[in-house]
C-alpha cells in the first residue's frame, strides 16, 4: 500500500522501539478498559476526555511508550497492525486460536468502520484493541496538534462504535510517528502509547523463512513483536505465525498483552 511504500519510516520504527519503557501505575484500570463503553460512542464523543463525566472507561494511563509484557520477563506481546481486513484478519484469528494466543490488534479507523463484524470477532476472541489512527499517516508527527487529535480521537470513536462499545486500550502511531502531544492525548483517553521491539518485516513480504528468522533472531531484543493483517497479501504473515507461535512456546515464552 502506498502509505507504506517508502522505507524511510522504518527509521522512526527504531526510534519508537527504543523509547523509554515504563510500567503503568494504573494497572487496576485494565478490566474497566476491557468492559463495554457505556457512554455515547462515536467520533465526536472522544473530544470530552478531560471532563469529569468521562468515567473509568477512559481513565488516564502512563504517557510513555510501552514495550513490556504483562507476562513478565518471558512474556511476548503479539501485535497485529493495519486491519481489520476481510481476507487476512480471519486467517490470523484462526492461527491465534489454534495456538491459544491472545494478541493486540492495532486497527485503522476506516478499516474498523468498514468491517465492524471483524472488530467484534477480534474482541469476542479475547484480543485487545489498539487505535492506529484514521488514515495511517506516517508523517503525522510533522502535522499540527489539531490534525493529530482528529486522527487519534476519530479512530478511537470508529473502533469503539464498530466493536459495539469496547474501547481501544492502546495507541500506536503509524510508523512510530509519536509526538509528546499525541502520547499525552492518547494516555488521557486511557490508551497507552504502544511501541514495538521486533519488526518482523512481514509488510515487505521477504518470504516466510525470512520473517521467521527475523523474529527468532530479534526476540531477545524485547517482548513486543509487530505483524500485519492488512495492506496487501499477508499469506506470508499467516504462514510465518503458524511456525513462530509454537516455536516461541517451545522456547518458554508465554503470550501476554502490553503493560498499561
Ligand atoms: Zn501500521
Amino acid at each position: 500500500m502506498a502509505r507504506h511504500g517508502g522505507r524511510g519510516w522504518h527509521g522512526r520504527v527504531f526510534a519508537a522501539a527504543v523509547g523509554v519503557t515504563a510500567v503503568a501505575a494504573a494497572t487496576s484500570a485494565w478490566t474497566a478498559q476491557a468492559g463495554p463503553f457505556s457512554g455515547h460512542a462515536g467520533a465526536g464523543a472522544s473530544a470530552h476526555a478531560s471532563s469529569p463525566a468521562a468515567g473509568a472507561g477512559r481513565a488516564p494511563v502512563a504517557v510513555s511508550i510501552v514495550h513490556a509484557s504483562d507476562k513478565g520477563a518471558r512474556g511476548v506481546n503479539i501485535t497485529i497492525d493495519d486491519g481489520p481486513d476481510p481476507v487476512w484478519t480471519p486467517q490470523v484469528l484462526q492461527v491465534l486460536k489454534d495456538n491459544g494466543v491472545k494478541a493486540t490488534f492495532c486497527m485503522v479507523g476506516t478499516q474498523a468502520e468498514a468491517h465492524p463484524d471483524l472488530v467484534k470477532a477480534v474482541v469476542a476472541a479475547g484480543h485487545r484493541l489498539c487505535d492506529h489512527t484514521v488514515s495511517h499517516d506516517t508523517t503525522m508527527d510533522k502535522k499540527p496538534d489539531s490534525y493529530q487529535s482528529k486522527e487519534i480521537l476519530d479512530a478511537a470513536g470508529m473502533i469503539t462504535k464498530a466493536s459495539g462499545g469496547v474501547r481501544p486500550m492502546y495507541y500506536r502511531a503509524p510508523g512510530g510517528a509519536f509526538t509528546p502531544y499525541s502520547r499525552h492525548l492518547a494516555a488521557s483517553q486511557g490508551m497507552r502509547p504502544l511501541g514495538w521491539n521486533v519488526d518482523s518485516k512481514d509488510f515487505e513480504r521477504p518470504g516466510i523463512a525470512a520473517i521467521i528468522a527475523t523474529v527468532k533472531g530479534e526476540v531477545p531484543n524485547g517482548p513486543t513483536i509487530l505483524f500485519h493483517d492488512a495492506g496487501g497479501d499477508r499469506s506470508q504473515t499467516v504462514a510465518a505465525l503458524r511456525e513462530i507461535l509454537p516455536w516461541l512456546k517451545q522456547q518458554g515464552y508465554s503470550f501476554g498483552f502490553p503493560v498499561r
